[in-house]
């Protein structure tokens, strides 16, 4: 029952993007990110509200993959929208314990997010699931280095 909820809940947000944009008005930092196990490519802009504490103020992602990359990247984006840049890679930290199998702590926080917690037994897309997650973390500490609207480009996702 909750698999098929899951599985609706990934078609959903690849059938119906959110935040999915080839571009990001003030966009801070852009990274690209791909899997070549499985031919992803994901483009990740953030803006950051630099304030006393530094919040994702918005987040748009772009690219080409299988449906798990794309509707995980869709995901993500709204879940760390509006999160301050720690909270957002704590966040990250979670979907990624989750991708191996280990307790999660703030499944809530995922929101759709939790959906994905299936793939985890199958190692081949859990790659797949986490492209949006890493480059999302890329983009952060590329932001934190102060590379400001660079372009990165890393051949896999670290896990
Ligand atoms: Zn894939």
């Amino acid at each position: 029952m909750t698999e098929d909820l899951y599985h609706d809940i990934i078609l959903d947000h690849y059938r119906t993007p959110r935040n999915r944009a080839a571009e990001l008005d003030g966009s801070h930092v852009h990274v690209h990110h791909n899997n070549p196990l499985c031919g992803d490519e994901l483009d990740l802009r953030l803006r950051v509200d630099n304030g006393s504490i530094p919040t994702i103020d918005a987040v748009a992602y772009d690219g080409e993959g299988c449906s798990i990359s794309m509707a995980s990247a869709s995901a993500m984006t709204e879940a760390v929208a509006g999160r301050d840049l720690a909270d957002a890679e704590d966040l990250a930290q979670n979907f990624r314990a989750m991708m191996h199998g280990e307790p999660v702590e703030r499944e809530d926080d995922l929101l759709d997010g939790i959906a994905f917690s299936g793939v985890a037994k199958f190692p081949v897309r859990v790659k797949c699931a986490l492209l949006g997650w890493m480059a999302l973390r890329d983009a952060i500490s590329t932001f934190r280095d102060g590379q400001d609207s660079s372009r990165v480009v890393h051949e896999e996702p670290t896990l």
